[in-house]
C-alpha cells in the first residue's frame, strides 16, 4: 500500500482501477526526408493541422453543453492552429529548406515558441501548456496515432486517471460517466484544469509529485478529494475505512442544513457558521449547506488565472457573489499575494524568506494602483449585498490606518465621479501577526471587526514555516503561546463589543471546536467541506466545559502538555458518549 498527498482541486471520494496515462512532453528526434519527398511532407503537415483543428472544433461543440463559458479556453487552441506567421509558415519553411520531417519540424518550432513565450510578460507564459497540448495533438496525427487523446479517448470502463498533468482540453473532454476521479503529479489549485474539474464535479487531487512512477494501470486506487490523499493498493482495512467515510459524508451532506439552531451547543449557545471561499461560484454549494455568510473570501485566487481581472471584471465577480449570498454577509479580504502565492504580474518577488517578506498588505502598499483598483471594485460592488472588507497581515494600528486611508480616498474618488457607494461597509483586520494580537486594543479603536487567521498566527508565533514539511510536526495551533494570543484578541473584542471570528484551519477542525468556543468565539469560518464535522462537534458541547478546557490549555507547560489536555478532553467525552 502506498500513499501520496497532494492538493484537492475538486471534492469527493472515489475508489476504482487506475489508468496511468502518459500526458507529459513528447520528444521527437531530429529526422530528415529526401528532397523528392519534401513537397509531400509539407502537404502531410497541412493535412494533420486541419485534422487537429477538426478535433478541437468537435471537442468545443461537445463541451459547450456541459461547460458553458469554459469552452472559450478551448477556443484559444484554435488561435494557435491558425497562427501562420509564428507557427505554421516557419514549420513549412523548416520542411522545405532543411528537409526536416514534418514531425521534427513541428516539435522544433513549437518548442522554440514555447520557450519564447515563457520569457514574455503575462498572460503569454500561461498559454504555454495550451501550446504544448496543440503540439502533442499535431504530432499524434503526424505519427498516425488514431487517438490523439491516447488512452483517455473512448474509455471502455470506469477508471481513475493517474497522469503527469492534464491540460484543460484533456480535462474538458474526459468522459464524466467513465472517469471516477483524477490525480496528477503536477498542477496547482488555481489552474484551469482545477476549475474545469470542479465544473465537471470529478473528484481531483493534483501536485502528487511521483505518483505516475509508482502506480500501474489496473492497480486499485482511492482518491480522497477531501484530505488530498491518494492511496494505491489499499489494504482491506483502509478500503473499509474509506467506504465508511464515503457513506458518512454522503449522509452528512444530505443531513446538514443549518436551519435555525442547528449549530447550537447542548446548552443552547448559537454558533454562526461561515465559509471560506476563493471563487464566487462556490456559493451555490454554500446555499445547499445553509451557511450563514462568507467569513473569508481569498480574492488573490482571482488573479492567479490566465487573465488578470480588471476593475470591471472584479466588480462583476464581487457583485454577483454579494447578490447570491444576500442577505448574508460576505467578508472580502483584499489580495494576499506573496509567500506561497507569488505571481510576478502583481509585483511579487522571489524572495529568500517569502513569508517574512513582501506579502499581503505590504505588497498592496507597494503596488498601490493595483490595490486601489481592487478597492474601487469592492466599493462599487458593496451595494449589491452585505459587504465587509478586511486587510491581511496587519501588524499594528498604523498599518490598518494606512490601508483604511487608501480605502477612504478611493471612496472619495468614486463619489466625485458620481458612483453610488454603500456607506455601511464595515472595515476589519485579520489578526495573524503576533504584534497585532499583542496590541489589539489599539487596533480595536479603529477596526470595525477582527478575524483570527490562525494559520499565519501559528506560523509567525512559533517560527514554523507553514509550508515546510520538515517542521510540520512543530506547527501546533494548540501551543499555549498561540492560545494566549487568541485569548487576548477575543477578550479585547468582547470588552469593546466588536465582532470577532476565526477563519484559519483551526476553525474548520472539529478537534479545536471546544477550544475556540471556550475562548468565547461564536463565529467560525471554514472550508465548506468541514461544516458537517464542526457542526456535529458544536452540537455535542456545553460552554462551561469548553471554558474549563481552555483555562487548562492556556496554563499548560508546553505544546505537548496542551495536546494531552485536549486529547483527554475528547477521550473522556467519547467514553461518556459510548456508556
Ligand atoms: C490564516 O492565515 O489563518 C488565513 C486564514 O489566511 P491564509 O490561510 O489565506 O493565509
Ligand atoms: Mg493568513
Amino acid at each position: 500500500m502506498l500513499r501520496f498527498k497532494g492538493s484537492v482541486v475538486s471534492e469527493g471520494i472515489a475508489r476504482g482501477e487506475a489508468l496511468v496515462v502518459a500526458t507529459g512532453e513528447v520528444y521527437v528526434p531530429e529526422g530528415r526526408v529526401a528532397e523528392s519527398m519534401v513537397e509531400r511532407e509539407a502537404q502531410r503537415f497541412d493535412r494533420c493541422v486541419a485534422a487537429t483543428r477538426r478535433d478541437i472544433e468537435k471537442l468545443r461543440t461537445e463541451a459547450r453543453a456541459h461547460l458553458g463559458e469554459m469552452t472559450e479556453i478551448i477556443g484559444t487552441y484554435l488561435a494557435f492552429l491558425a497562427d501562420e506567421a509564428t507557427l505554421l509558415e516557419p514549420i513549412r519553411k523548416l520542411i522545405h529548406q532543411e528537409h526536416f520531417t514534418a514531425t521534427y519540424a513541428t516539435f522544433k518550432r513549437f518548442s522554440e515558441v514555447a520557450r519564447e513565450l515563457e520569457n514574455l510578460p503575462e498572460p503569454l507564459p500561461s498559454r504555454v501548456p495550451d501550446l504544448l497540448d496543440v503540439k502533442r495533438r499535431i504530432i499524434a496525427h503526424l505519427r498516425g496515432v488514431r487517438r490523439p487523446m491516447g488512452e483517455l479517448e473512448k474509455l471502455r470502463k470506469k477508471v481513475i486517471i493517474i497522469a503527469d498533468d492534464l491540460s484543460p482540453t484533456q480535462t474538458a473532454s474526459l468522459d464524466q460517466e467513465k472517469v471516477l476521479a483524477f490525480a496528477t503529479d503536477r498542477g496547482g489549485p488555481a489552474s484551469h484544469t482545477a476549475i474545469l474539474a470542479r465544473h465537471l464535479g470529478i473528484p481531483a487531487v493534483v501536485g502528487l509529485g511521483q505518483a505516475t512512477r509508482a502506480v500501474r494501470s489496473g492497480d486499485p486506487v482511492i482518491v480522497d478529494g477531501f484530505s488530498g490523499e491518494v492511496v494505491v493498493n489499499p489494504d482491506e482495512e483502509t478500503v473499509r475505512d474509506y467506504q465508511a467515510r464515503s457513506r458518512r459524508l454522503t449522509a452528512s451532506r444530505r443531513k446538514v442544513h443549518l436551519g435555525h439552531g442547528a449549530a447550537q451547543t447542548r446548552d443552547g449557545e448559537d454558533v454562526t457558521i461561515l465559509a471560506n471561499i476563493d471563487r464566487g461560484e462556490q456559493v451555490v454549494s454554500l446555499r445547499e449547506l445553509g451557511i450563514e455568510g462568507v467569513g473569508l473570501f481569498r480574492t488573490e485566487f482571482l488573479f492567479l488565472g490566465r487573465q488578470m481581472p480588471d476593475e470591471e471584471a472584479q466588480c462583476a465577480h464581487y457583485s454577483q457573489l454579494l447578490h447570491d449570498m444576500a442577505p448574508h454577509p460576505v467578508c472580502i479580504r483584499t489580495m494576499d499575494f506573496g509567500a506561497d502565492k507569488w505571481d510576478h504580474r502583481v509585483g511579487g518577488h522571489n524572495e529568500e524568506n517569502p513569508f517574512l517578506g513582501m506579502r499581503a498588505i505590504r505588497l498592496s502598499f507597494a503596488h498601490e494602483t493595483l490595490f486601489r483598483t481592487q478597492l474601487r471594485a469592492i466599493l462599487r460592488a458593496s451595494a449589491a449585498g452585505k459587504c465587509r472588507v478586511m486587510f491581511p497581515m496587519i501588524s499594528d494600528l498604523g498599518e490598518f490606518r494606512k490601508a483604511r486611508r487608501i480605502l477612504e480616498s478611493v471612496r472619495e474618488e468614486l463619489r466625485s465621479e458620481g458612483v453610488a457607494v454603500s456607506s455601511k461597509l464595515e472595515v476589519g483586520a485579520m489578526v495573524e501577526v503576533p504584534s497585532a494580537a499583542l496590541t489589539v486594543d489599539n487596533l480595536l479603536r479603529e477596526a470595525d471587526f477582527l478575524s483570527l487567521g490562525t494559520n499565519d498566527l501559528t506560523q509567525y508565533t512559533l517560527a514554523v514555516d507553514r509550508t515546510n514539511p520538515l517542521v510540520a510536526s512543530l506547527f501546533n495551533p494548540h501551543h499555549p503561546g498561540v492560545l494566549r494570543l487568541i485569548k487576548e484578541t477575543v477578550d479585547a473584542c468582547r470588552r469593546t463589543g466588536k465582532p470577532v471570528s476565526a477563519c484559519g484551519e483551526m476553525a474548520g477542525t472539529a478537534e479545536y471546536t471546544p477550544v475556540l468556543l471556550g475562548f468565547g468565539l461564536r463565529h467560525l469560518s471554514m472550508a465548506p467541506r468541514r461544516v458537517p464535522q464542526v457542526v456535529g462537534g458544536v452540537q455535542r458541547l456545553r460552554i462551561p466545559e469548553c471554558e474549563e478546557l481552555v483555562a487548562e490549555m492556556v496554563g499548560a507547560d508546553d505544546a505537548a502538555h496542551a495536546q494531552r489536555v485536549l486529547d483527554d478532553f475528547h477521550r473522556q467525552r467519547e467514553t461518556k458518549r459510548r456508556s
